[in-house]
């Protein structure tokens, strides 16, 4: 090893589902929307004034605070946006977990934790979801530096009740709370009306489900304003212009067409119940989701394979190695088109059964 090597820093990355730069796949990995971001988003991305692209853009990117705040019937002062929810889990991460008590997130959950955990050196404990995949509260009654809970959680796509989620809350009011709600649009139970009455809450949200923009990169997080202020002040010791010119008008015009947006979640929450009646009739073991994505496994057939087998016929879905979850898929909802595709995939596969 060279000399200059003993002090690179060595991480085990977190690894995002495939995104094949060819067309001609079905993508089913990493729980995109498939349909486009409504009209009015076009037209303000056409809007976007490409004479002052060689300016910074507004460093706290105050127009689509201002948005949000006023969608989410907040104060001022009560979002904070990034590139992306990764973005803004990462900053909180860095924020609000310094202790030298672990914080807390279940066994299985987003994989990025953990690896946020390691790369700024924060000690983690995962309590076990129970034995049919759900988070128990009381698992989140000891000693910690800190709660993380994605719900619905990823990837078993099953939501926690508000009541539960405001028993892990009742239970730490010394630390801050994350609840993850990249998924919540589509059927989840929100925090976001016990902001008020916990100040340690911090609710994290995302344009790349529900408002079909996972390429423009917009996520953000929603809370006190102490906390809103300190994810500020961490933030401005990074990068100071994170969100481009393009993404602040983008993100406003999406909260612009509601009714845009409540008909597309419809649609892939319609979908989703056709695909999961179509999987159990194929013998697929669905858990109930409250996602854009099911969760899924096959008594007969390894995870592996059936990932394999859908790969080879250009249809990408998510498969996770993980001990207790190894057995399942994770498949994405997308438009009837393509879920038509899947099941006549299956039935190739699967043959005998039908
Ligand atoms: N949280 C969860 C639970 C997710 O599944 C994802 C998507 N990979 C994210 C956050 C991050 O999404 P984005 O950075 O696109 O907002």
């Amino acid at each position: 090893m060279k000399k200059w090597e003993e002090n690179i820093r060595k991480v085990s990355p977190y690894v995002p589902g495939e995104q094949p730069q060819t067309g001609d796949v079905i993508k089913l990995n990493t729980n995109e929307n498939p349909y486009p971001p409504s009209p009015g988003v076009y037209e303000a991305y056409c809007a976007v004034d490409f004479g002052r692209f060689g300016l910074y853009p507004d460093p706290v990117s105050g127009d689509l605070v201002r948005a949000l705040e006023k969608y989410y019937g907040l104060r001022e002062g009560q979002v904070f946006v990034g590139v992306g929810s990764d973005d803004v889990l990462s900053i909180a991460f860095q924020t609000f977990f310094n202790s030298d008590r672990p914080i807390l997130f279940p066994d299985v959950t987003y994989s990025f934790y953990p690896v946020w955990a390691a790369m700024y050196r924060i000690p983690y404990e995962c309590p076990p979801l129970d034995e049919n995949f759900r988070i128990r509260p009381k698992d989140y009654r000891r000693e910690n530096g800190g709660v993380v809970i994605a719900n619905p959680n990823a990837p078993t796509s099953i939501g926690l009740a508000r009541g539960q989620m405001e028993e892990i809350l009742r239970a730490n009011q010394d630390v801050i709370v994350i609840a993850d709600e990249a998924y919540v649009d589509f059927g989840g139970e929100t925090v976001l009306p016990l902001l008020d009455r916990y100040e340690n809450l911090l609710v994290v949200r995302t344009y790349s489900k529900s408002r079909a923009l996972a390429g423009m990169r917009i996520g953000f997080a929603m809370g006190n304003e102490r906390l809103i202020q300190a994810l500020g002040d961490v933030k401005e010791s990074i990068n100071s212009y994170p969100m481009t010119r393009a993404s602040v008008p983008v993100g406003v015009a999406s909260l612009e067409d509601e009714e845009y947006f409540r008909e597309h979640l419809r649609m892939v929450m319609d979908t989703r119940a056709w695909s999961k009646g179509q999987l159990e009739k194929r013998g697929f073991q669905v858990m109930e989701s409250q996602a854009n994505f099911l969760f899924a496994r096959h008594p007969e057939m390894s995870g592996e394979y059936l990932f394999e087998q859908l790969r080879e016929r250009k249809i990408f879905v998510r498969h996770f190695s993980g001990e207790r979850i190894k057995e399942y898929l994770r498949i994405t909802i997308g438009t009837d088109a393509q879920m038509e595709r899947l099941m006549a995939a299956l039935d190739e596969i699967i043959p005998d059964l039908f």
